[in-house]
């Protein structure tokens, strides 16, 4: 037994524990983060929107109010070519006046269809509007019971997190840089978060694999730091772990169950 080894496997062992500790009080918050997350997503879009549709209904009243400055412009055209009709000089002259005056009266007519034709826009816009508008009020209420529900599972946690946290940091610092890092690496890499496996009934408690008989007792022997051939976790074994053999079983049923649900 190499002792330099027997203590980097206790120091990955005891960092690992923490870890999962750390990894169930997270999974309290579930999918809460997530969730908060996807509805400020959702309100900024749907603000965006809100903007937009307010936009596009001013573009709309500007227009109207352009064309009705331009009804008055022909009115008071019209006002102008009556004046001329009354003095009227020659029968040439009143047809031309007449077919200016009747050009205005066709402007103002199709103005007036414009305007009605905006106000049809802005009734649909404003329909829209009302409808965003709506889902907005609604997805903020969400967020703000959302958030509530979180911050006070945050609050319950964070207390025990720092707590855990601090022991972490210790646990950590042990580690040597190499060791470290492939605990990382191992960790990132597996479902579970479980990087240090230990050995249940002669296989891997991390993803179930067989190991070799002569692997096993390589385990056992503390000489090197050995992992698993098929999911790459590394070994500890029960004179790490100190799982008695009775509860080395109850432990696989827990591990299993949770592997079925973080698989499904
Ligand atoms: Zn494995």
């Amino acid at each position: 037994m190499d002792v330099t080894i027997d203590k980097k496997l206790k120091d990955l062992w005891k960092l690992q524990q923490i870890d999962s500790r750390l990894d169930n009080l997270r999974a309290v918050l579930g999918e809460l983060p997530m969730e908060v997350a996807d509805l400020e997503d959702d309100i900024a879009g749907l603000e965006t929107r809100v903007s937009h549709i307010a936009n596009e209904i001013a573009e709309y009243n500007h227009e109207i109010s352009n064309k009705k400055n331009a009804i008055k412009d022909f009115q008071r055209l019209i006002e102008k070519y009556d004046d001329q009709l009354n003095n009227i000089k020659n029968s040439r002259e009143y047809d031309a006046i007449n077919k200016e005056k009747e050009i205005a009266g066709l402007e103002i007519l199709s103005a007036e269809k414009r305007i009605r034709e905006f106000g049809r826009q802005i009734e649909m816009k404003e329909e829209l509007l009302g409808n965003t508008q709506n889902a907005l009020t609604s997805r903020q209420k969400d967020l703000e019971y959302k958030k509530a529900e979180l911050t006070e599972i945050e609050k319950e946690n964070a207390e025990e997190i720092d707590k855990i946290m601090l022991e972490r940091n210790t646990a950590e610092s042990k580690l040597d840089v190499r060791l470290h890092r492939a605990y990382h690496r191992i960790r990132g890499n597996v479902r579970n978060g479980i990087a240090v496996a230990s050995i249940m009934r002669g296989s891997c408690g991390g993803c179930f694999s067989k190991i070799p008989p002569q692997r096993h007792s390589d385990i056992r022997a503390h000489y090197r730091i050995i992992d698993c051939e098929n999911c790459g976790r590394i070994f500890v074994d029960q004179s790490i772990t100190g799982i008695a053999a009775m509860d080395e079983e109850k432990v696989e049923k827990t591990t299993r169950r949770k592997m079925r649900l973080t698989t499904k």
